[in-house]
């Protein structure tokens, strides 16, 4: 590792807090975080989180449709394009290491969960503030449920069945395969232990101050 990397002050357009998936592979030394956490991206995983996915969403809408509540769907894609692009972009997303590219802002992220979508908001180094933890919470709670109440209504059974299924199984996936290793270590479903976190925060200085200067303490 270089010199610059270990005392945080290699500013880079690419890179500008330095945080170190964006570094040159070289410069992750004898580091071997990597077998433990997401600190680069894996087509797999982005195959794994699509595919749980898409176990909800087909049935959700596919029952929409059948059951003549399409037109309820604009709703349902308008709320996508907010939860997406502002709402979980900036709760969420925006405090993520993946998201530090470029400096966090005006490019897309290059990640296993949101590849392709447009940074609206900078990088913020620090955690989820607990006000952002509810919220996100809130927005997931609205992007699983919507469909739910249209299902229910139009009588369309099976598919609300489906639906429960798929969700359970796409949060199950979450849980047990993305979220004990995603880099997001403030989010409310993060299970990265503690030593980790520690370690990746010892790697990163921007992200270090930033997370002693809302309290939190190396172990
Ligand atoms: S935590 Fe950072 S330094 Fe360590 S392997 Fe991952 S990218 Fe490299
Ligand atoms: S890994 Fe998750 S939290 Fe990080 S940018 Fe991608 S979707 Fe957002």
């Amino acid at each position: 590792m270089s010199d610059d990397v270990e005392s945080g002050t290699q500013t880079d357009k690419k890179n500008p807090h330095n945080i170190c998936i964006w570094n040159p592979k070289e410069d992750c030394g004898d580091c071997s975080l990597c077998e433990e956490i997401h600190c680069e991206m894996h087509r797999s995983d982005t195959m794994m989180f699509m595919a749980s996915a898409l176990m909800f969403f087909v049935p959700a809408i596919g029952g929409m449709l059948i059951g003549g509540m399409g037109l309820w769907l604009v709703g349902y894609f308008v709320y996508w394009f907010i939860f997406f692009e502002l709402w979980e972009n900036k709760v969420l997303c925006s405090h993520c290491p993946f998201y530090a590219e470029d400096g966090g802002q005006g490019h897309t992220l290059h990640c296993y969960a949101n590849y392709g979508l447009y940074k609206t908001w900078p990088y913020d180094p620090k955690p989820m503030s607990r006000s952002h933890k509810i919220q996100f919470l809130v927005a997931l709670t609205i992007f699983t449920g919507y469909p739910i109440p249209f299902l229910i209504l139009s009588v369309q059974l099976v598919f609300l069945g489906a639906t429960l299924i798929g969700i359970c199984v796409w949060m199950a996936v979450l849980k047990l395969k993305i979220c004990p290793k995603c880099l997001n270590f403030s989010c409310p479903l993060n299970s990265v232990p503690k030593a980790i976190v520690d370690a990746f925060l010892k790697r990163n200085p921007v992200m270090r101050k930033a997370w002693e200067e809302c309290g939190y303490q190396l172990g």
